[in-house]
């Protein structure tokens, strides 16, 4: 019998806001343990939380951004657990009310594009974190720093509609671009500004309902995700070839091991006790509003990947490529309008450039080379001062230097040797070099060319233009 793989993902990103969903407290990462934290987020008896508007304007640019619909009223309720980074006992999210539903994601695999459906997208609260390593004045207590607790999150929930570990991973990556193009979420997922939980189940192909699922917690990295999945993948056909059945639990990826390992049996929406937070007056939002957050919308990878493609007339992947980040795809647009060359100014960007950027542990903000540096260097090679060989010597002096292309081919005497005179005199010298090479090629050793234009360029250190080179030559060696 053959398997296939369903799984959906909620992913869970913290909101870019100054102050936390429910208090005027700094959301800033890293301040000293509890700094940031008053009533309201100590969860002290009375205190009444207020909604911070800026969450619901972030909230609604992610829900457009992912074409879902936004919900006119919605409501905030307690998820009810107990846990010691909890200081009130409960969680405030939304549960039947969500801000937005049924939206649409776009993926696109390389070989075939899909589309994933987006179930919902809700407001909660972070909570707080327990620090079990020794740092406080006992160093066999836990602690509790609460400076995350009450900071803002959006939970993007899926359709299970992947059936990949690499189709999830396009999802998510797909996800953290959004959030990160409009500006309401840093996508950082070490610090944990961006983390997913993986549901996954197998059915038989051809079989219409789900399979049991289980679920895999707090990912935060793309290597780990995809790897976690398919762990998960195989055994659960493995369980099912085995004749039994896989369990609905929670499980946790251990990355050394590279397995999975069952944490708890999953808990059900009732077990939360849900009920409406009696602290908080249901959300109303106008057609203004939302068309207000609609305007403030940047252009979208999707819609910034078609007008490269129309406008420069680069392929797909290289648009791509370049809108995988809005500054990068600055950068190629700053380019472009000082040198009319949108494919070779693309192809030095996704080689050359994202090459060093990427040993340099740089952003393209950080980069050495301005895109009117690159665009003159580009603008040496069309005019045919340089060869485009020689360019990377230019270009590699330009990122270590950041000169000028042109200082840097006066200074090192780069300029291509396009004097018919001076290259037949190289030639004539390499031929009278290589006799026996010469006596080959005549008898028919065609492959022998190259060893000659090799050798002619290397006596030109480089510099000599190769197209009069390959006409003079194959004129000479023809004797
Ligand atoms: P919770 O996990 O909090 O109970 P949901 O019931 O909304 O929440 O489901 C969460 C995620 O699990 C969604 O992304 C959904 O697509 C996915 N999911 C639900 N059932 C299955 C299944 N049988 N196999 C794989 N994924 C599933
Ligand atoms: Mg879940
Ligand atoms: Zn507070």
């Amino acid at each position: 019998m053959e398997f296939e793989a369903v799984i959906g993902l909620e992913v869970h990103a913290q909101l870019l806001t100054n102050t936390k969903i429910f208090c005027n407290c700094s959301t800033k990462f890293g301040n000293a343990p509890n700094e940031n934290t008053c009533t309201v987020c100590l969860g002290l008896p009375g205190a009444l939380p207020v909604l911070n508007k800026k969450v619901v304007d972030y909230a609604m640019m992610m829900a457009l951004a992912t074409e879902c619909k936004i919900a006119p009223y919605s409501i905030f309720a307690r998820k009810n657990y107990f846990y010691p980074d909890l200081p009130k006992g409960y969680q405030i999210s939304q549960f039947e009310l969500p801000i937005a539903e049924h939206g649409k994601v776009h993926i696109d695999l390389g070989d075939y594009k899909k589309t994933i459906g987006v179930t919902r997208i809700h407001m909660e609260e972070d909570a707080g974190k327990l620090v079990h390593d020794g740092v406080g004045s006992d160093p066999n207590s836990s602690y509790v720093d609460l400076n995350r607790a009450c900071v803002p999150l959006i939970e993007i929930v899926s359709e299970p509609d992947m059936r990949t570990a690499q189709e999830a991973v396009a999802y998510l990556k797909k996800i953290r671009q959004v959030l990160v193009y409009l500006g309401v979420c840093d996508g950082n997922m070490d610090q944990g500004s961006l983390r997913c939980d993986a549901n996954i189940s197998i059915r038989p192909v051809g079989q219409v309902e789900l399979g049991t699922r289980s679920e895999m917690k707090n990912m935060n990295s793309f290597k780990f995700i995809e790897k976690a999945i398919e762990y998960e993948i195989k055994r659960q056909i493995h369980v099912v070839k085995s004749g039994e059945e896989v369990v609905q639990e929670t499980r946790q990826y251990d990355s050394h091991k590279d397995i999975t390992l069952s944490l708890r049996s999953k808990e059900h929406a009732h077990d939360y006790r849900y009920f409406p937070d009696p602290d908080l007056v249901p959300l109303r939002i106008d057609d203004a509003w939302i068309e207000e957050m609609r305007s403030a919308l940047c252009e979208l990878p999707d819609a910034k990947v078609a007008r490269f493609v129309e406008q420069y007339k680069i392929p797909e992947y290289d648009a791509e490529v370049l809108s995988s980040s809005r500054s990068l795809a600055d950068y190629y647009e700053e380019t472009v309008k000082h040198i009319d060359a949108p494919k070779a100014v693309s192809n030095w960007i996704m080689g050359d450039i994202l090459r060093e950027l990427k040993n340099d542990k740089l952003d393209i903000n950080e980069c050495p080379i301005t895109p009117k540096m690159l665009a003159d260097m580009i603008k040496l090679i069309t005019d045919g001062t340089i060869s485009s060989k020689i360019a990377k010597t230019v270009f590699e002096e330009m990122y270590t230097t950041k000169k000028a292309p042109k200082v840097i081919v006066e200074e090192k005497g780069l300029v291509q040797v396009t004097d018919t005179g001076a290259i037949e005199k190289m030639i004539n010298e390499v031929i009278a070099a290589n006799p026996g090479q010469l006596e080959q090629y005549r008898s028919g050793k065609d492959r022998l060319f190259g060893f000659f234009v090799g050798q002619v360029m290397k006596a030109s250190r480089g510099k000599a233009n190769p197209k009069i080179v390959n006409d003079i030559l194959r004129d000479k060696l023809k004797g």
